[in-house]
């Protein structure tokens, strides 16, 4: 059965605790230790996390807990230390937000280069747009950029925080249609944020009709990087709006252009709510198709049964899995880092269990400033014991899927870690990728 209490309520700093769980659950010290987290990294919940998702006698373990509520290890002890000292003395908001700050850039809050991606319109900047991958533009609309509850390991937190305005968010889809309209190679546009889908559906169509109008010829897809499924599927059930935006939905596909919703999911547990099911049911009703993606981490989902259910229940429900991705090294990084050939011996594992229709999925994959590296493997050539990569998608097209080789390392975690195998001074694209740099 659909819940009936299903009118979205958000829980923060600031009201945390008169959520009964918590009153019931955490002791007193570890709702303190919520709170001068919490004060550093993005912190929101709301009723469904907390009601349907959460199972609080597996707390503090349970994966969703783990995902949306801080936790201690997620600073450094002189890290915790700092702001508990700040908010034992009182600050006011001002200078309290500013030990936050100084707190959070040291925590890598702009990994990967985003701002080099930004193009431009006739010497004026398209900043709601990003444009790395030849045939897909990345486009933030100013109405997207929160999301229903917060992920701990998100790479967005900036963001939510207040350290960035918004400045990859744009207001309207005027230039991003003139854009379109210029580079006939870009066939997708992906809707992303925060989450796209906080939107309500008068909004978001306010977006999509300019792009639906016929204008554009080489749209092919439109695609839409939302945790509305994992965080408040309600919002299209049983959200005032929820009609208008399935036919919202329809309209684009009447158009003959695809929508992909591209879930993220962190765990089997968001699939199996009653009103996950009736909303995956409902968009896939409308013609869209919806694939799955989710970064790997410690203390969520780093072992081969999450993601063989995950990739498993996900096709029995009609998605298809999409990405594994490596945790961003940002904001907690440390907290839920997996190492590379870790990450790969799970992905390993969780795809030899499935069958080939849940075998879309590809990964452990790297959203490296040079592109998506996938870790192939780990293997050893001419006595070397190396890891084979490969791009999945590149800043320079004709890098995808050579395949190359970087020193063995157990406890690399990122590109960054890496070194050229075969006593090699840099990786093939190296020289190019600078190039592209200076542009
Ligand atoms: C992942 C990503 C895309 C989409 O890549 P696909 O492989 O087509 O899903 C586009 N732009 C950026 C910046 C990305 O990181
Ligand atoms: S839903 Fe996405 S953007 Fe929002 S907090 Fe989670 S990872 Fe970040």
């Amino acid at each position: 059965m659909i819940k009936s209490e299903n009118k979205y309520r958000v829980f923060a700093l600031r009201n945390f605790r008169n959520i009964p769980q918590i009153q019931e659950h955490l002791s007193e010290e570890e709702q303190h230790i919520i709170e001068v987290v919490g004060n550093v990294l993005p912190f929101k919940v709301n009723n469904y996390v907390i009601d349907e998702l959460i199972k609080w006698d597996d707390v503090p373990n349970d994966p969703i807990y783990q995902l949306t509520f801080p936790q201690r290890e997620m600073l450094s002890d002189a890290h915790f230390e700092k702001m508990e000292k700040a908010l034992a003395a009182d600050l006011n908001k001002a200078d309290l937000s500013k030990v936050a700050n100084e707190i959070r850039l040291e925590l890598n809050p702009h990994p990967a280069g985003q701002e080099s991606n930004v193009p431009e319109i006739d010497g004026e900047k398209l900043t709601g747009v990003q444009h790395k991958y030849r045939e897909t533009a990345l486009f933030f609309p100013s109405n997207g950029q929160t999301c229903h509850a917060y992920c701990t390991f998100c790479f967005r937190w900036p963001q939510f925080v207040g350290m960035d305005e918004l400045k990859f968010a744009m207001r309207e889809t005027e230039l991003l249609v003139k854009y379109l309209q210029r580079n006939p190679q870009i066939t997708d546009v992906l809707f992303t944020g925060g989450d796209p889908m906080v939107m309500s559906a008068k909004n978001l169509a306010s977006y999509i009709e300019p792009l639906i109008s016929g204008d554009v010829p080489n749209l092919k897809t439109i695609r839409i990087g939302t945790k509305s499924l994992g965080y408040w599927p309600y919002k299209f059930i049983t959200d005032r709006d929820a009609d208008d935006m399935l036919q919202l939905f329809e309209k684009v596909a009447e158009k003959g252009i695809h929508l992909a919703f591209m879930a993220h999911f962190n765990h089997p547990n968001e699939l199996r709510t009653p009103a996950v099911k009736e909303a995956v049911r409902r968009i896939r009703a409308t013609g869209a198709q919806i694939r799955t993606q989710s970064p790997i981490m410690k203390h969520i989902n780093d072992t081969p049964q999450d993601w063989s259910d995950m990739w498993r229940e996900q096709v029995d429900m009609g998605m298809i899995p999409y990405y594994m991705f490596v945790a961003r090294d940002t904001g907690a990084q440390d907290y839920f880092a997996v190492e590379l050939e870790r990450a790969w011996k799970i992905y390993r594992e969780a795809y030899k269990k499935v069958s080939g229709v849940c075998r879309t999925v590809r990964g452990p994959s790297m959203s490296a400033d040079p592109g998506k590296v996938h870790v192939n493997g780990v293997t050893e050539v001419n006595g070397e014991k190396v890891f084979v990569l490969s791009f999945i998608q590149g800043r320079h097209p004709d890098w995808v899927g050579k395949p190359f080789f970087a020193k063995y390392d157990p406890k690399a975690i990122w590109l960054d870690d890496l070194k050229p195998a075969f006593g090699k001074e840099e990786f093939f694209y190296q020289d190019e990728f600078e190039k592209i740099q200076l542009n």
